[in-house]
């Protein structure tokens, strides 16, 4: 499409970070309805693997994500008491780095100022409140009383998206996994230069996660009961209890871990729209259309390429509704089979039992769905 598309992204996360710089950088009217009053992101760290950082190369920010982060190679493979089982050198996407750890918040910024920068609009404290999509545009009003007509609305919204409960009520609520992922970010030790994954067998499994020269992130999964939260006064605590079988790295990480507030606890949920992504003019992308399990580390990245390829589709298609089509095509296979990987990595992990299709992709593995996904997206 030569022409240039006035554009509606609810919700200015990752992905819609992403794909608000990618349109603006070509010539799109973006405007970002964000809800959170500010650019903050959880404190803790996320890791961005090749296909990702090709994503943040093709919006022009590798660079500053690599400067706010700790770039990575190397994936150490360790007993409880951390001496290396294996090392696995993880593979490139092109010309891509290979990994990248960064804070959250750091990475906020990046894709928040690269967005500005392009010459889109961020407003915070901004929700949809009203929305008629007549078939040539949609009309939307916003929280802050102003109203728009857009050629594209897009829900970029997150797990718990309410644009996909306007398009689909709660056909597609999240459904609870029944396991949690712990997080604490404490100084890095200076042999954590890439990813160390400790395992105890089926027991547990920690991950030591670098994302500033200075910093790095203690992870772990656990089987929790709905209703669990942390105690607030013993979070810290409550995490070391969980890991005691492990010494080494991971108990100098929990000794590091003295504030319980520190502690950053999420139940792990997924949700697979299995309707189409988009509804006329209004389509649901990253985490609203297609939420994972963390086990690949591919969410994010997941959600950056659906950005990188929607920019593409309206390059490349004649009007809105074929980019949407050509779009949901392109990405509905790799964002499933990233799904469906993800979720046999728990279920292995923890011992649950697994289908015959979750172990063909068990034979792949973490380290082969790494090589697969550096292929083109
Ligand atoms: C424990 C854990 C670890 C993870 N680690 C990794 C990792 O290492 N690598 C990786 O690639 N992925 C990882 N992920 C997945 C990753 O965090 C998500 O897939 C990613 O954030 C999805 O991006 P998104 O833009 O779709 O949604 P989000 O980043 O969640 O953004 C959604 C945005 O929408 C906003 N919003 C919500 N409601 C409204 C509303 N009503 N109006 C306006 N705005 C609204 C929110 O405030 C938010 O800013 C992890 C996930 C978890 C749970």
């Amino acid at each position: 499409m030569a022409t240039s598309l006035r554009v509606l992204i609810h919700g200015g996360g990752i992905g819609g970070l992403t794909l608000a710089a990618a349109l603006a950088r070509r010539g799109h009217t973006v405007e970002v309805a964000e809800l959170r009053s500010a650019l903050e992101a959880l404190g803790v760290g996320i890791i961005q693997p090749s296909n990702a950082l090709h994503v943040m190369r093709e919006i022009g920010v590798l660079d500053d994500c690599l400067k706010a982060g700790f770039e990575w190679e190397i994936l150490t493979v360790a007993d409880p008491a951390g001496n290396a089982l294996a090392r696995i050198p993880q593979p490139r996407m092109g010309d891509a780095p290979s990994n990248n750890g960064i804070p959250r918040p750091a990475l906020a910024k990046v894709l928040g100022d690269a967005a500005v920068a392009a010459g889109a609009s961020v407003r915070f404290s901004t929700t949809i409140t009203d929305l008629a999509d007549d078939g040539a545009g949609v009309d939307v009003v916003l929280s802050d009383g102003t109203s728009g007509r857009y050629d594209l609305v897009v829900g970029f919204d997150g797990i718990g998206s309410p644009l996909r409960t306007r398009l689909y009520g709660d056909r597609y609520a999240p459904e609870y996994t029944g396991f949690a992922n712990w997080r604490v970010t404490v100084p890095r030790l200076p042999g954590v230069r890439g990813v160390v994954m400790s395992t105890a067998g089926q027991e547990a499994k920690a991950l030591l996660t670098p994302i500033t020269d200075e910093l790095m992130y203690l992870g772990a999964v656990f089987a929790e009961t709905p209703d669990f939260r942390p105690d607030p006064a013993r979070a810290h605590e409550q995490l070391g209890e969980r890991l005691a079988m492990f010494s080494g790295p991971v108990a100098e990480a929990l000794a590091m871990a003295t504030d319980p507030a520190a502690v950053v606890y999420s139940r792990i949920s997924q949700v697979t729209v299995e309707a189409p992504w988009h509804v006329g003019r209004v389509v649901l992308a990253g985490d609203a259309a297609h939420a994972s399990t963390p086990h690949i580390a591919q969410g994010a990245a997941m959600a950056v390429e659906d950005a990188q390829v929607l920019a593409e589709s309206l390059d490349a298609e004649a009007d809105v509704p074929a980019a949407l089509a050509a779009w949901e095509k392109r990405r509905r296979p790799r964002a499933m089979w990233v799904q469906a990987m993800s979720r046999a990595v728990l279920r292995q992990e923890t011992g649950s039992p697994t289908s015959p299709e979750e172990d063909e992709l068990l034979e792949i593995g973490i380290a082969g769905a790494a090589h697969i996904l550096t292929e083109p997206y």
